[in-house]
């Protein structure tokens, strides 16, 4: 490929998804390599954590920074947040590239910004990381509860999964309580522990699984649930599958196994192909939560922070993603179209909607700084 070509599909993409602005950081002396990528703030500030990943190539850093942040856009307007969609990619080696100065330097990047993009944790991110990048920029959220933060997010998202599944459950059976509902669980980490135990003290029936059996064989203990080995855990004979593991899991081979009437789960990315899996959900008559909106817990919590954080709020908030998955439900059945197309377009409605307004009644400050750089003489 050459150079022409290169540059010639990266403005193709950036028009494509709708980014505002990607911001290229290079700093050769720390070695630090990332791209930050801010989709739309049309709601607010753009939102996304920081990833570090050895990625084979530049290119293919750049098209994960435009997805990932174009999908922040939505998870934070379809949760009525007042925030954008962004994200930062690191190009390293999260195992042998971590030194305070790179991640110093990130922050002076992400400072530069002014509060046009705020980051939080990400794969290959710890604490420590987090720590370097906040005593370099304010715009950092999700921080350790040690410096004021909000902690780790895992009970509010799964607090959220537990109630969007309510919702599913309303619309599948008239009622929604988790009495007697067989619930297949894949994954027994953060978010599907807290989620048994909220679902367990309704009365649900858990089969749980993972690949390290003792965790699952201790989470069933705990709350009076089955046991079962990961390849057994899609065939089951239940109500719901919650996959909280891993992403990809509704695809071309399970969707024929699944006997369940509802996948309302944690993980993110579930549909291995977005459309085709998502229309092959409603074919069969599957209720389906889109994954990105009743995993959005973990992205409120965070948005928490930025007012000052309190649990009880955030939760309450989380608690919310009943609502808006009853309303993706009955839009998508009303326009007969799969849930996660329905949830994507509630989500630019909203976008649209509010910028529209923004355009109809800007501020005499705004007015006076975007005609000043025209006419000199109307900013004096
Ligand atoms: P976690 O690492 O605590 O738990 C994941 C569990 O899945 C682990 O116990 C792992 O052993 C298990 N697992 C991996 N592959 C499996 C397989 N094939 N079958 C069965 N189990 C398997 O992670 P978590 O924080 O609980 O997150 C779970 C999912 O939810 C992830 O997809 C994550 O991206 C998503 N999510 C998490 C949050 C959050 O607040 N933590 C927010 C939004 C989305």
């Amino acid at each position: 490929m050459t150079d022409t070509n290169i540059k010639f599909s990266l403005f193709n993409e950036l028009a494509d998804k709708e980014h505002e602005q990607v911001v290229i950081c290079s700093d050769p002396e720390s070695g630090l390599k990332a791209i930050i990528a801010i989709h739309n703030t049309t709601l607010g500030p753009a939102l996304g954590g920081t990833r570090m990943w050895n990625y084979e190539s530049e290119a293919a850093a750049m098209k994960d920074v435009l997805r990932l942040s174009r999908g922040m856009t939505y998870k934070s307007a379809i949760s009525g947040l007042n925030l954008g969609g962004g994200k930062a990619v690191i190009i390293g080696d999260a195992q042998k590239e971590k030194t305070e100065v790179l991640f110093r330097a990130f922050g002076r990047f992400v400072d530069g910004l002014g509060g046009r993009y705020i980051t939080a944790e990400d794969v290959g991110m710890t604490e420590k990381e987090m720590e370097w990048i906040y005593s370099e920029t304010k715009y950092v959220t999700g921080i350790p509860k040690e410096l004021g933060g909000s902690g780790n997010p895992s009970p509010v998202t799964a607090y959220g999964v537990y109630m969007g599944m309510k919702a599913c459950v309303k619309k599948a059976y008239g009622s929604d309580s988790l009495e007697g509902k067989r619930i297949a669980l894949q994954g027994a980490g953060n978010v599907a522990s807290h989620f048994a135990r909220h679902a367990a003290k309704e009365g649900a029936k858990l089969f749980i699984s993972d690949i390290y059996e003792d965790k699952a064989k201790s989470l069933a203990e705990e709350v009076g649930g089955e046991l079962v080995a990961p390849e057994d855990i899609y065939g089951l004979d239940v109500d719901i599958f919650n996959p909280c593991a891993l992403g990809g899991v509704i695809n071309d081979e399970t969707l024929d196994q699944f006997k369940c009437d509802i996948i309302a789960g944690g993980a993110n990315n579930v549909l291995d192909q977005e459309d085709k899996h998502g229309q092959m959900l409603l074919d069969k008559g599957i209720i389906y939560a889109p994954d990105y909106v009743i995993n959005a817990g973990g992205v409120i919590n965070i948005a928490s922070e930025l007012e000052g954080y309190n649990q009880e709020r955030a939760l309450q908030n989380a608690g919310n993603i009943y609502n808006t998955i009853t309303d993706i439900l009955t839009y998508s059945e009303e326009q007969g179209i799969p849930a996660h197309q329905a949830s994507n377009t509630l989500a630019e409605k909203r976008i649209e909607a509010v910028g529209k307004i923004q355009n109809k009644y800007s501020s005499n400050a705004e007015i006076s700084g975007r005609l000043g750089s025209v006419y000199k003489r109307f900013v004096d």
